[in-house]
């Protein structure tokens, strides 16, 4: 980017915004107190959709203090650039990127029309904005991302690609293929693959790829030196510092349904194990993110033991990255929710609910104890059996979930049958003490944990989730605004006699006998194609092609 049109952009903005604003909500950031502290490995972790209540309840249900317990430090902000209530995207751009931008970006600026009033973007609109993964690659750590969802999901694309919508999965999938990742765990193999194509795994099952660009990914990265691995059994033996592992085609199966019904996929503290031993080969360090992504999903669908499984299954993810910092004084493990999903709580309007003066541990946890499966699983498999009948119903219940349900209960969940949100809700009132206030997101602060071998860390009290990355960055030695000049280049304002054009595999800068396709890292000249560190971007609401300076050096001749 320019640097003098961003400079006056942001005097522009301060401006308008000092001679208009009525807001006193502060906006913490760059003025948290800096620390002297570096550190070589970053680890950011984000239990996907939730808030201080899953942690109570994850405690009772476990019987112990959980990991996280020792580490809370404070909590953050989640608004977005537009709206109280964030969403995955905007969230994710703004502790990757610190800066808030508008629901459903990822990796760019907020549009103009409907910030927040206080909300100050210091970036054009549309703008690609660098993220501090991007920094901790071009500082020559190697960097990582290991989730439960698909690569190109809200959380990690945030940290590896930069798009206006982020409903784009295949361009975002070939922008994070084009990051050089060193490790890439969790699901999504559908979209290395184009149409028509599949990936058959060893024990049967086959993945449909759904890329409409007629691309194959999983050979540009066999081609990139990568090893691509598909199986817990395979991710146990892999050698090797280059590391795709796709264990299914779209989200892995949740934690608790997996031993029945995908057992060959591995858990989020076996991905994060794996992925340590592979970063740390790295001497120059390694920023890692890693997500327990389907803690979302359960607070959507109001599934209570499905939340309380997989916020359990992430918190060992913790255990597993608070060992690995333990063994040396160069990592600090920064730990928080992207926003409230659900808006879960202890207590309900239920019979049960309304006494709450005596709610034993039992009244709370048994109900969720007894469940096998997640409700969507469970109603997975009253589809197979095509379960018709309310003593079908009571059967299934009794044998997943140990509820013992009356005639009148079992006729009332036929009726949600296709609709497991229902179902889900109908337990929650009636079998548990669990409330629930939204299907959809709330905008409450959530908590932060840290952990780091000092006594002290600027990344604590009440912050915004924008401060978060700005901090790392100075932890880490990076300069973001100089990550993002090196990496986002105007390109038609410097070749201004080149032209974009288009074919089958999307959008293709030509200048001269150079033509950069977009959502890659390579400059092709004939049949000479050169790699570069950073990926092109096209932004369509905008008509501008960025490129890393390292490609207009190598059309320059330069490089
Ligand atoms: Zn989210």
């Amino acid at each position: 980017m320019n640097v003098n049109r961003f400079y006056l952009f942001t005097v522009l903005l301060l401006t308008l915004s000092i001679s208009g604003c009525t807001s006193h909500i502060t906006i913490t950031g760059k003025n948290l107190e800096n620390t002297e502290k570096k550190y070589k490995n970053v680890i950011v972790m984000v239990p996907d959709g939730c808030s201080m209540s899953i942690q109570t309840l994850a405690r009772l249900y476990k019987g112990a203090d959980i990991n996280l317990d020792k580490l809370l430090t404070g909590s953050v902000r989640t608004y977005s650039a537009n709206s109280v209530i964030t969403d995955s995207a905007a969230a994710a751009t703004a502790f990757a990127t610190g800066h808030k931008t508008t629901s459903g970006f990822i990796g760019v600026a907020p549009r103009a029309k409907d910030l927040l009033p206080w909300v100050t973007p210091e970036v054009p609109p549309y703008y690609p904005i660098p993220t501090i993964l991007e920094g901790a690659k071009l500082s020559g750590r190697s960097t990582g991302v290991v989730v439960t969802s698909t690569i190109p999901h809200a959380t990690p694309s945030g940290f590896a690609a930069h798009s206006s919508s982020r409903f784009m999965p295949d361009d975002i999938m070939e922008q994070m293929v084009h990051q050089n990742l060193d490790v890439a765990f969790g699901g999504g193999m559908v979209h290395l693959l184009p149409e028509g194509e599949s990936f058959k795994t060893d024990d049967g099952k086959s993945w449909k790829g759904t890329r409409k660009d007629t691309e194959n990914l999983m050979n540009t990265l066999k081609e990139m030196g990568y090893s691509i691995i598909s199986s817990k059994d395979e991710l146990a033996e892999v050698k090797g510092k280059k590391v795709w592992g796709l264990f299914n085609g779209t989200d892995l199966v949740p934690d608790i349904d997996r031993d029945e019904l995908n057992p060959t996929q591995p858990s989020l503290a076996e991905m994060t194990k794996k992925a340590i031993e592979i970063l740390t080969t790295n001497e120059k360090g390694f920023l890692m993110v890693v997500e327990g992504s389907q803690v979302d999903y359960a607070g959507h669908a109001h599934d209570p033991a499905y939340m309380v499984t997989e916020f359990l299954a992430f918190d060992e993810a913790v255990g597993v990255a608070v060992d690995f910092a333990k063994t040396n004084n160069d990592t600090i493990v920064v730990i928080f929710p992207d926003h409230d999903t659900g808006g879960l709580s202890i207590g309900n309007n239920s019979e049960m609910g309304r006494k709450y003066g005596n709610t034993t541990v039992d009244t709370l946890i048994t109900p969720l104890k007894k469940a096998t499966t997640t409700i969507q699983g469970l109603l997975e498999l009253a589809y197979q059996d095509n379960t018709s009948t309310t003593e079908e119903i009571k059967g299934l219940f009794k044998d997943k979930w140990n509820l013992d349900l009356t005639e009148v209960q079992a006729e009332e969940i036929l009726k949600f049958k296709k609709f497991p949100y229902g179902v889900a809700d109908y337990i929650s009132n009636n079998f548990t003490v669990i409330g629930w206030t939204t299907g959809g997101h709330s905008g409450v602060d959530v908590p932060l944990w840290v952990y780091t071998p000092y006594d002290y860390t600027p990344l604590r009290g009440n912050i915004n989730n924008t401060d978060i990355p700005i901090n790392l960055a100075k932890m880490m030695d990076i300069d973001l605004r100089m990550i993002g000049d090196e990496l986002f280049v105007d390109a038609q304002s410097v070749f201004p006699d080149s032209k974009i054009t288009e074919d089958k595999t999307g959008r293709i800068f030509e200048t001269g006998k150079f033509k950069i396709p977009v959502n890659k890292n390579i400059v092709m000249n004939g049949d000479k194609i050169t790699s570069t560190k950073g990926v092109s971007v096209f932004i369509s609401e905008i008509n501008k092609f960025f490129i890393p300076k390292e490609m207009v050096r190598v059309i320059e001749g330069k490089k």
